[in-house]
């Protein structure tokens, strides 16, 4: 049963249970979306559904509704695609990261992880053969001979262009995918070493001259990225500028408008982060 209200789609999944998820004319609700559900209908806590005592919030950025960030909300499409295994409750805050990957990159997949078992569909994922997954990962908690600090060969832009086709080992057709242990990092860190499924990939390792001139360039002090930056990262080693640049500047004012939400404050949407995310849309 589908029915509208105040401009989202309800899906009646059941006696009781109404889902709200974003309905516009270009977004279907993506991969967080829909994992963020599906854990809201097993909660105990309705109001975490209905955005808790500090106002309604939208389904489809999850900040209050004076703050909306939907309008924003840019799509670049990538060869590259991200799988993000998600700590059970990454899918419930408001300022999970994770999610702004879904909106940002359109093949985002997003699993939800538990100790005793593994959704069918991320073990086919993973072996489909359009992909080539990379565990995304500090290489010095790995054995060294799983780590790299680029992507394979063929992925890596440098060498790509130029070489005759035949010439190009049997990975140049398969598309990159950045696996993102979306947890915190005590989590993250369960999550690889219990994981045995992510074993066989390569881990690439993001080395400290990159996070350490990302650092500069975007005057970050604290050694902790979150989990859009990661992936912006990762999307600028595959060559992918337009989307590693979108996605930071997406960050950027998500979180203007997540902060001004909790002081409750109002957005200047003509501000620098705003006008630099206006930049980067491509020509409609
Ligand atoms: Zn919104």
């Amino acid at each position: 049963m589908h029915s509208f209200r105040r401009g989202m789609l309800i899906i009646s999944n059941g006696p009781g249970i109404d889902v709200d998820v974003p309905m516009t004319k270009n977004h279907l609700p993506h991969a967080v979306s829909r994992l963020r559900s599906s854990r809201l209908e097993r909660s105990t806590r309705p109001f975490l559904a209905r955005g808790g005592p500090h106002g309604e919030r939208c389904a489809g950025c999850r900040l209050i509704l004076s703050h909306c960030l939907c309008a924003l909300r840019p799509v670049v499409p990538t060869r590259a695609g991200v799988c993000l295994i998600m700590a059970e409750h990454e899918t419930l805050k408001p300022s999970n990261t994770g999610w702004l990957i879904a909106d940002v990159v359109p093949d985002t997949m997003a699993f939800g992880w538990a100790r005793t078992e593994v959704a069918p569909a991320l073990l086919a994922l993973l072996a489909d053969q359009e992909w080539q997954p990379y565990v995304v990962f500090p290489g010095e908690f790995v054995a060294p001979e799983r780590v790299i600090t680029q992507l394979l060969p063929a992925h890596h832009p440098a060498d790509a262009p130029g070489q005759p086709p035949d010439a190009r080992p049997v990975t140049a057709s398969k598309r990159p995918l950045f696996i993102l242990l979306d947890a915190t990092w005590p989590e993250a860190r369960k999550i690889f070493k219990k994981s045995p499924y992510l074993n066989q990939f390569p881990v690439l390792s993001l080395a400290p001259e990159q996070l350490s001139r990302y650092r500069l360039r975007r005057s970050r002090r604290d050694d902790h990225l979150c989990t859009s930056e990661v992936a912006a990262l990762c999307l600028g080693l595959a060559g992918e500028t337009l989307a590693a640049q979108t996605l930071e500047a997406y960050l950027d004012v998500f979180t203007e408008h997540y902060l001004c939400a909790k002081q409750q404050l109002k957005v200047d949407s003509e501000d620098a982060l705003h006008q630099r995310l206006r930049a980067l849309r491509l020509p409609a």
